[in-house]
C-alpha cells in the first residue's frame, strides 16, 4: 500500500520518521543550535538555497522538520512548518503573503488571540481586514473582497464560539478572487477533518490544543496543500512570484514549485528574521501526542457529544452549544465536513448569570478552571469572570458570550463520571 494512502491512524503513529538500519526507533532530539560543515562551499549552498540542510536552529532543526512531515502527511498538504506558538503559526501563515497596503478577508468568528492579531496588530502593519460572518451567503463574501486582497481566513470548528466554517463555501469565494483560503484547524484536527479535501490552500494549527493534547508544550503548524497556483496570480503575491534580493534573486515559485514555494519562503525569510520556532524539545512532546491522536479524539468527541446531551435536558441550562449535537445551528456542517465526529468543546449558558456559573464551576470537583482546552483533564471556563471580565454584562451580551456561559472542554475520563461531576454541580 503507498505510504500516502495509509489511514489516518497508522500516520499518527509512524509517518514523518522512517528511522535507518541501527537508527532510534524514536524520533532523535536535535538539541543543537548549530551544525558542522568541512567547506564553507558546503554551507554556503544552505545559504543560497541552493542545497537543503540545516544550519542554525533558528530556521530548521531535524526534530522538528520529522514531526512538521507527519503533520503535512496528516493533513494531506505537500510540506509543512512547525513554530513556536499558534498564534505565530496563523501570523507567519498570513504575513507570508501579506505586507503593508494588503487586506484580508476573515471569517468574525475566530479565536480571540487571532481577532487581535489580525484586527489590532497587523492593522499598525497597514495590513486592512474585512470581518464576515461564518453564516455570509456567497454575495455577502464576494462583496468583501477588494483588488488588493491577499488571502482569506477561517477556523473549521470556532475557538469558543463553535460555529463550523462551511470550508468548500469559503474556498470557492477564496478562489473566485484569485487568493487562497488559510484554515486553522486545531480543534477537529486531521483526525476529524482536513480542509485541504474540502479546498482549503494552506492549513494551520495551535499543536498546544489536541495534537499535544497533554498540557505539555506551547507550539503550532503550518502545512501547504501544494496547490494554489501563484504564478496565476503573480501580480498579487510578489514575494513568491519575483526575484528575492536577501537570497540571491532566487524566485520562490518557479525554484520550489507550487508544492515548495509557501513553506520555503517562510522559512528562508519568516523564520529567518522573527525566529518563532518550537524548540526540539517540544516538537518531541508534541510527537507523543500525535502518536495517539486518533485515539484520544475519538474519545474527546464522544465525551463532548455525551455532556452536550445531557446538558441539553436540563433544566437549569439555558441552551447549549456543540455542533454534534442534533438540533445545534452547525449540526448540518459537522456531519458534512466532520462526520466521525467534532471536538470535546461544549459551551452552555446557564441561568443565573455569573453568579450561578461561579457557584457551579466551584462545584465541580473533575473539571479544573483553566484558561486552556483540548487537554486530557476535563477543564472549564466562565469567559465573564475570566476571559471577557472587563466587559458589562450589557457588552457580553452584544459579543454573544452570555454572563452565565461556561465553556466546557471534555478530556480523556469516563462520561459517566463527568456527567455525575456535572449533575452534582448542578445540584
Ligand atoms: C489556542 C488557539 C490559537 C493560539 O494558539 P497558541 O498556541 O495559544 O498560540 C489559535 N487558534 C485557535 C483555534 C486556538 O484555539
Amino acid at each position: 500500500m503507498s505510504e500516502t494512502k495509509r489511514g489516518i491512524g497508522t500516520k499518527c503513529v509512524q509517518a514523518g520518521y522512517t528511522p535507518g538500519n541501527g537508527e532510534p526507533r524514536q524520533i532523535p532530539i536535535v538539541q543543537s543550535t548549530t551544525f558542522k560543515y568541512d567547506t564553507s562551499e558546503d554551507m554556503g549552498k544552505l545559504f543560497d538555497l541552493e542545497a537543503s540542510g540545516y544550519f542554525y536552529t533558528r530556521l530548521q532543526n531535524p526534530t522538528n522538520d520529522h514531526v512538521a512531515a507527519k503533520i503535512a502527511e496528516l493533513e494531506g498538504g505537500t510540506a509543512g512548518m512547525l513554530t513556536s506558538s499558534g498564534q505565530a503559526a496563523n501570523f507567519f501563515a498570513l504575513f507570508n503573503i501579506c505586507e503593508t497596503g494588503s487586506h484580508i478577508v476573515s471569517s468574525s468568528s475566530i479565536y480571540g488571540g487571532t481577532f487581535n492579531l489580525i484586527a489590532v496588530t497587523m492593522k499598525k502593519m497597514g495590513i486592512d481586514v474585512t470581518f464576515v460572518s461564518p453564516d455570509a451567503t456567497e454575495e455577502e463574501l464576494d462583496a468583501a473582497f477588494r483588488e488588493n486582497t491577499r488571502a482569506m481566513f477561517g477556523e473549521t470548528i470556532a475557538n469558543p464560539a463553535l460555529t463550523v466554517l462551511d470550508i468548500e463555501k469559503f474556498a470557492k469565494a477564496a478562489h473566485r478572487h484569485g487568493v487562497p483560503l488559510i484554515v486553522d484547524n486545531t480543534f477537529p484536527t486531521p483526525v476529524h477533518c482536513r480542509p485541504i479535501e474540502w479546498g482549503a490552500d494552506i492549513v494551520t494549527h495551535s499543536t498546544t490544543k489536541y495534537m499535544d493534547g497533554h498540557g505539555t508544550a506551547v507550539g503550532g503548524a503550518i502545512v501547504d496543500s501544494g496547490r494554489f497556483d501563484w504564478m496565476a496570480h503573480a501580480e498579487k503575491f510578489p514575494g513568491l512570484t519575483t526575484p528575492d534580493d536577501s537570497y540571491h534573486g532566487i524566485t520562490y515559485a518557479e525554484k520550489f514549485g507550487k508544492e515548495g514555494a509557501f513553506i520555503t519562503k517562510c522559512t528562508a525569510q519568516l523564520m529567518r528574521d522573527f525566529g518563532c520556532i518550537q524548540s526540539p524539545q517540544h516538537a518531541f512532546y508534541l510527537n507523543l501526542g500525535l502518536e495517539s491522536l486518533h485515539v484520544r479524539m475519538k474519545r474527546h468527541a464522544e465525551n463532548g457529544l455525551a455532556v452536550a446531551e445531557f446538558l441539553a435536558d436540563r433544566p437549569e441550562v439555558i441552551r447549549v452549544s456543540y455542533p454534534g449535537l442534533k438540533g445545534d445551528p452547525y449540526h448540518e456542517l459537522c456531519v458534512k465536513y466532520m462526520p466521525e465526529g467534532s471536538c470535546g468543546v461544549v459551551s452552555f449558558e446557564l441561568k443565573g448569570g455569573r453568579a450561578a456559573a461561579e457557584a457551579f464551576m466551584k462545584k465541580l470537583k473533575l473539571a479544573a478552571i483553566e484558561t486552556h482546552v483540548a487537554d486530557a483533564r476535563s477543564c472549564c471556563l466562565n469567559p465573564a469572570t475570566s476571559t471577557h471580565r472587563q466587559l458589562t454584562d450589557e457588552q457580553l451580551e452584544a459579543a454573544g458570550i452570555p454572563a452565565g456561559l461556561v465553556r466546557m472542554s471534555c478530556g480523556l475520563e469516563d462520561a459517566a463520571d463527568l456527567i455525575a461531576d456535572l449533575e452534582q454541580a448542578l445540584a
